[in-house]
């Protein structure tokens, strides 16, 4: 029997990002972060001058973070047993976009928070890997939750009938991404999520 599958993101859906890379970009490189909008380039300052970053710089700063600070990004609140629970009916698959190099270690880090469910690394728009997905193992029903709207966009285009969870877990973020066009519904919090999940996935 297929069972239902769940296509989560990680950093700031079950893992909280903005926060712990605050505090790396302060401690490591005395730069500052704060959102203005939500660009990562365009919110992060050197502490010295005072000047802002380019694009280009913001790369090997994510590089640094995972390298050496992965360990102090911490679980989303309920995401840990919302999983655990929709665990016992479903399929769970963690989307994440970094580096194949980075996958052992989010996988590790996922598993010593109480979250051991499959990684899958990737670049780009999500929509190609969710169909991917869809196609490979014909699940009953499927979700994907992220909180970047393009990348609902790309599900949307590239996978239509998988239902589509906009939640944005950091509490500063949330104010600055508005409820992403492309997906079913936006709900942040995962103590509100699970019985919608469970309702989308026919778990009752
Ligand atoms: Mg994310």
């Amino acid at each position: 029997m297929p069972r239902p599958l769940v296509i989560c993101d990680c950093d700031e859906v079950l893992l909280h990002f903005a926060e712990p890379f605050r505090d790396y970009l302060g401690s490591v490189h005395d730069m500052e972060l704060n959102f203005g909008s939500f660009s990562l380039a365009g919110s992060i300052r050197r502490r010295a001058c005072g000047s802002g970053i380019t694009q280009a710089d913001v790369e090997p700063l994510l590089d640094g973070f995972f390298e050496d600070w992965i360990d102090r990004q911490f679980p989303a609140t309920g995401a840990v047993e919302a999983l655990a629970e929709l665990s016992r009916g479903a399929d769970i698959v963690i989307l994440t976009n970094v580096k194949d190099m980075v996958r052992t270690r989010r996988g590790a880090e996922l598993t010593r928070h109480g979250m051991p469910y499959e990684v899958m690394c990737n670049r780009g728009p999500k929509g190609p890997p969710v169909a991917a997905l869809v196609a490979e193992r014909q699940p009953s029903a499927a979700i994907f939750i992220d909180d970047l709207p393009p990348h609902h966009g790309s599900v949307a285009t590239h996978a239509p009938d998988v239902h589509r969870l906009h939640m944005v877990a950091d509490p500063e973020l949330r104010a600055l991404i508005p409820p992403a066009p492309d997906a079913n519904t936006r709900i942040d919090d995962w103590a509100s999520a699970l019985p919608y999940i469970r309702g989308v996935l026919g778990l009752v």
